[in-house]
């Protein structure tokens, strides 16, 4: 039986409630991590069919991935009401095209095509550009931008100057790309994924039956996310309303992060500008995480104690800052302490290890599974899927059967070698684009594996190298239905786990080294933001100063950690102690910031020498009674490997 109202709105506080109550019409929710927005959505949806007599399948909801839509339909399951429509915009559009296209079209709907690399490159050889694969992936985001944003070929290259984006090629010549590909793409009979919008949103404006039976369906739209709609997803949007106006959207500005695609905060923003009898509701609690973890991420985006979040979880652990020599050390240093979770009863499904990039994947998937520790990766593939990852264990594998190339003497250079034929060369990381930073990455991944196994074990060829590749591969091809969750910050949006892992804070990796305009370092920033906010109760932030063991120390850690530590009491990690922690400060509790908050591992141990008397060794806060005299606070792990922290 479905709920009463009592229970539906009786679940939210007096600001939640205020918007999912509100009456049908223009709804906006601004606010920000964790403070119940998706919560509240999803009993207004309930309460609009429970308690105000709305048909279910005359709402229409989207999410931003199909994960969170299958959620929140789950969800409205749970709460007895089934039937609602909770889809990604794609996934609501194709639907619709499917529908009406053959009638509209009088033919059927081309093909859906989510992989565009084929047709760009057929595009390119049309122009007869040489165009590289990681070249072709920067073009088809350019493409994809241009699209989103609304933008013909012949539009394209004035309004790309005018934003100042940095391209792979020259304007001019992206223009004429964008346009053969188009071609491309109509004579071979499929579309793309911004042509599915398009498409639909053309239909309903051009065909007046479409619009009239499309409305009639669906009456009540909810969008979450909202702040990273993009000008084509809100013509999509604008299409399904008509001249009607029941529209309830959330989001939060500071979480921004697809803007590099086109999407804008400014919809959010301007919300009640443009609809003037809209319900605008702000939310300060957050439900998710503890003050400790709350105080970061309103000094990440510089929130005054007025305008910060405020956060109702109890108090729980200080956030740890781990500085680490080398990436092993630092993936060895989240494995150790993914352990004791584990060891202490933390289910593996509420940890998760984020990182920028998809190219940081392999350290953390190697170490982990090494472990024995189950987990999945989300928002790309698993890096012995990745195209340039097949393609090198390929030449590998024909290296090995030319034997002349298996010398022991010099695994690395063998390895190294091997990868030039795909121009990978070690000294050249790459400055270019994106895709072809991962790319250089992901080889260089592989690369160090070799040297990995070349120190371990100084007899080993290339047959045992391209043996162990193997036996890794294998590992991560396991089906795993529950585990650690392995994410890059931008699919991690919008969910929550107890413990979160911020691995790879380095200058450089974040923010990215591409990102030089100001606005690029504030969307690298809100990324972070975002990492930081996915922590329930703890929170880990780690970087390495080298990438190899005894490697050259080039790397420092992200400037966003300077604006995260409390500038109070002198020169943070005065302990001066090198390795697992540097000691700097992480706020505590609340109204007290830095001295009585968190002092990772180093700052524990030169707490003689602080204000207060005794310190936790692991998490550095403030202990009295048991817990001071047994050295560590409740909230921290006891088994921890001393190692690790007092090195
Ligand atoms: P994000 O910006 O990260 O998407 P959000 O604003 O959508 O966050 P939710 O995911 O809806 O936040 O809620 C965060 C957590 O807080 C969830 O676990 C949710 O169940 C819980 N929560 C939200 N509101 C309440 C409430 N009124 N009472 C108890 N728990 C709540
Ligand atoms: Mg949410």
């Amino acid at each position: 039986a479905a709920p009463a109202a009592d229970d539906l709105l009786g679940a939210l506080d007096p600001e939640q409630r205020a918007a999912a109550g509100a009456p049908l019409g223009p709804v906006c929710i601004l606010a920000g991590a964790g403070t119940g927005k998706t919560r509240t959505i999803t009993h207004r949806i309930a309460h609009m069919v429970v308690d105000r007599g709305v048909g279910p399948d005359q709402i229409l909801a989207v999410s931003f991935t199909t994960r969170a839509a299958g959620e929140l339909r789950g969800r409205l399951r749970s709460m007895g009401v089934p039937g609602v429509q909770a889809r990604t915009f794609h996934s609501a559009a194709l639907r619709q095209l499917h529908y009406f296209w053959p009638t509209v079209a009088g033919g059927p709907l081309p093909k859906p095509e989510s992989s565009k690399i084929p047709h760009m490159a057929r595009a390119a050889s049309r122009l007869r550009l040489r165009a590289e694969r990681t070249e072709l992936r920067d073009l088809t985001a350019e493409v994809e931008w241009a699209k989103a944003t609304l933008l013909s070929p012949a539009d394209y290259a004035a309004a790309a100057a005018a934003s100042g984006r940095e391209t792979a090629m020259p304007a001019d010549v992206i223009a004429r790309l964008y346009a053969a590909y188009e071609e491309v793409k109509r004579e071979a009979g499929v579309l793309d994924m911004e042509d599915l919008l398009l498409l639909t949103a053309a239909m309903i404006e051009e065909h007046s039956w479409v619009a009239t039976e499309l409305r009639a369906r669906y009456r009540h739209f909810v969008v979450d996310e909202y702040q990273d709609v993009n000008m084509l997803q809100q013509r999509v949007l604008e299409a399904w309303l008509g001249d009607r106006d029941s529209l309830c959207v959330v989001g939060d500005p500071h979480q921004t992060i697809y803007s590099f695609a086109g999407a804008s905060p400014r919809y959010l923003l301007d919300f009640a500008r443009r609809h003037q009898a809209a319900t605008v509701v702000r939310l300060v609690r957050d439900y998710r995480s503890t003050p400790q973890v709350v105080a970061l991420a309103n000094r990440l985006v510089r929130a005054s104690p007025a305008t910060g979040l405020v956060a109702v979880p109890t108090p729980g652990p200080a956030p740890v800052w781990l500085e680490c020599d080398s990436e092993p050390d630092e993936a060895a240093a989240v494995v150790s302490r993914i352990r004791t979770l584990l060891n202490r009863g933390t289910p593996a499904s509420r940890i998760a290890v984020l990182y920028r990039t998809n190219a940081q994947s392999e350290a953390y998937e190697a170490a982990i599974g090494a472990g024995g520790i189950a987990y999945l990766v989300r928002g790309g593939e698993k890096f012995f899927a990745r195209a340039e990852v097949v393609k090198a264990m390929q030449l590998l594998r024909g290296a090995v059967r030319s034997a002349d190339t298996d010398r022991p003497e010099g695994l690395a250079d063998a390895v190294a070698d091997a990868l030039g034929a795909l121009n990978w060369n070690p000294r050249t990381p790459a400055t270019g684009s994106g895709a072809e930073r991962e790319r250089w990455e992901n080889l260089a991944a592989l690369h160090r594996l070799a040297e990995d196994l070349a120190a371990r074990s100084p007899q080993a060829g290339l047959a045992e190298f391209v043996a162990e590749l193997a036996d890794r591969a294998a590992h991560e091809h396991l089906p795993t239905v529950e585990g650690v969750t392995l994410s890059t910050l931008h699919a991690a949006k919008g969910l929550e786990w107890d413990a979160v892992f911020l691995v790879g804070l380095t200058e450089g990796t974040l923010p990215l080294v591409h990102a030089r305009t100001p606005e690029q370092v504030e969307e690298e920033r809100r990324l972070l933001y975002v990492g930081v906010t996915r922590a329930r109760t703890h929170l880990v932030l780690s970087w390495s100063l080298a990438r190899a063991p005894g490697g050259r120390r080039v790397r420092g850690p992200s400037r966003f950690l300077d604006d995260l530590r409390p500038v109070r009491g002198g020169r943070p990690g005065a302990g001066g102690v090198s390795g697992a922690g540097r000691g700097l400060g992480a706020s505590g509790g609340p109204g007290v910031d830095g001295d009585e908050g968190g002092r990772s591992g180093a700052a524990g141990r030169s707490a003689g020498r602080g204000r207060s008397a005794v310190r936790c060794r692991v998490c550095g806060c403030a202990l009295t009674g048991p817990q001071a005299r047994a050295g560590h606070c409740d909230g921290c792990p006891v088994d921890v490997d001393a190692a690790l922290y007092e090195r």
